[in-house]
């Protein structure tokens, strides 16, 4: 049947497919494009400590496309880790990154700021990402200790071993790890103990049911008792009421970022 439909296969898709097809292929053209022509760009959101200061800020990836507007990356970056375009991206994410860094390190009111990147599995399982990182701090001159690499979980549960060499080789420099997303990959909790973690970011998707679930109360806690046990930081993402600060502060979570505070900001805003 298909055989003998010859060049009109074409007719036997769903148009609903075609359509979406045709969408993804214009999306991933425009961004091979979208670093050459300066359409990304790094909005920032505060990370608070308990009276409400800033003590830090996550870099999360814009992607202002010239006719439709402002793309989120949940929408560009699994097509940009397909394609491998990540590489590059993620490379210009650190590099902007470090030079923030720099410019904060000049004004003593801003010199202790932290500043968290994401990091995508793509990117850090390169060979040479370890070389990369440390050329983009040498290059620009960043100090690695305001610096955060946030990974998740699927990127440490699959070659393990190789994972932890590599945070170790860059734990050298000074920078440190915090775990996006803790508790919604499918992991073992013994890798904790093994890799040189420094902070565990409890994933929003707890902290939104945190007052109208008690499973989800009882997951929170536990995670937040896991880190201090472990000498871990714990941060809460996700944090849009007072109700669940207050909750989360009672239960010693110190560290918060979330609409309650602040969304990500172009840095003109901040
Ligand atoms: P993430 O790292 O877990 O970032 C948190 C996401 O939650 C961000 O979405 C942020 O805007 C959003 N958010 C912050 N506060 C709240 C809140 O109170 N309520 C709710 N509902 N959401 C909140 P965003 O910016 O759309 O980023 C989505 C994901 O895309 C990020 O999740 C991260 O995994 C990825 N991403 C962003 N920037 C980069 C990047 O530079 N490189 C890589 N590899 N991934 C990135
Ligand atoms: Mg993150
Ligand atoms: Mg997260
Ligand atoms: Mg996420």
């Amino acid at each position: 049947q298909a055989k003998q439909a010859g060049r009109n296969t074409l007719r036997f898709f769903d148009p609903a497919m075609q359509s979406r097809l045709q969408h993804r292929a214009r999306l991933e053209a425009d961004l091979r494009k979208a670093l050459p022509n300066n359409e990304l760009v790094l909005y920032y959101q505060a990370q608070v400590n308990a009276a409400g200061t800033p003590t830090g800020y996550e870099a999360l990836l814009r992607w202002v496309h010239p006719l439709r507007g402002m793309i989120s990356p949940g929408e560009f970056i699994p097509l940009a880790e397909e394609n491998r375009l990540i590489i590059e991206i993620g490379a210009w994410v650190l590099e902007t990154a470090c030079r923030q860094l720099v410019a904060w390190a000049d004004d003593p009111s801003k010199a202790t700021l932290t500043l968290a990147v994401n990091i995508s599995p793509v990117q850090f399982h390169e060979p040479d990402f370890v070389e990369r990182v440390m050329q983009i701090l040498e290059r620009t001159g960043a100090s690695p200790r305001y610096l955060k690499l946030e990974l998740t979980e699927s990127l440490l549960v699959e070659a393990q071993q190789q994972a932890r060499e590599k945070m170790l080789r860059l734990k050298q420099t000074g920078l440190s790890f915090s775990l996006d997303d803790f508790g919604t990959g499918y992991s073992s909790l013994a890798y904790l103990t093994q890799l040189p973690l420094d902070q565990l970011k409890i994933d929003q998707s707890f902290v939104r049911h945190l007052l109208d679930d008690l499973a989800n109360a009882a997951i929170v806690e536990s995670t937040i008792g896991l880190s201090h046990s472990l000498g871990l930081e714990v941060i809460a993402e996700g944090v849009e009421t007072e109700a669940q600060r207050a909750w989360l502060i009672e239960h010693h979570c110190h560290a918060f970022q979330g609409y309650l505070f602040a969304p990500p900001l172009p840095l003109e805003s901040l």
